[in-house]
């Protein structure tokens, strides 16, 4: 069986990367470590690291992305939890098998980690990102 290692991070899409920017690092006091911006996801990211975890703020450079609906759906706010996993596919392949409806049936690979959402509908309203580091 799969294992749970650790949350890598909890996304939370904002409208204004700059001004939430200011809220998380100037306010709130978390440390920033930096911005990225993430083509392949149409988005860019900010990265604020805690403890093991990361806190990250989503802004969409696109209208035609899930961050972007979401916004004008709820406004700014948490978007989705990351949990990191030892064996992706063994995961898919498990939660599957309990009918737990998946967005991304086989995992996306990117640099360094393979990952795929479980749609909220069947996970209790949260929409969960899992990781699987591979570097
Ligand atoms: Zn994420």
């Amino acid at each position: 069986m799969a294992e749970f290692k650790k949350i890598n991070h909890v996304a939370i899409a904002v409208n204004n990367i700059d001004e939430a920017i200011t809220f998380w690092r100037d306010t709130l006091g978390l440390s920033f470590s930096h911005i990225e911006d993430v083509p392949s996801q149409k988005s860019k990211v900010a990265f604020f690291p805690v403890g093991e975890s990361e806190v990250e703020l989503v802004m969409p450079t696109s209208d035609d992305t899930g961050t972007a609906r979401f916004l004008a759906k709820n406004g700014p706010g948490m978007h989705h939890l990351c949990l990191e996993v030892d064996n992706i596919d063994e995961k898919l392949a498990e939660l599957k098998q309990k009918n737990v409806q998946l967005i991304n049936e086989t995992p996306l690979v990117l640099e360094g980690r393979k990952m795929a959402f479980l749609h909220p509908k069947s996970t209790q309203g949260v929409l969960i990102e899992l990781y699987e580091i591979t570097k």
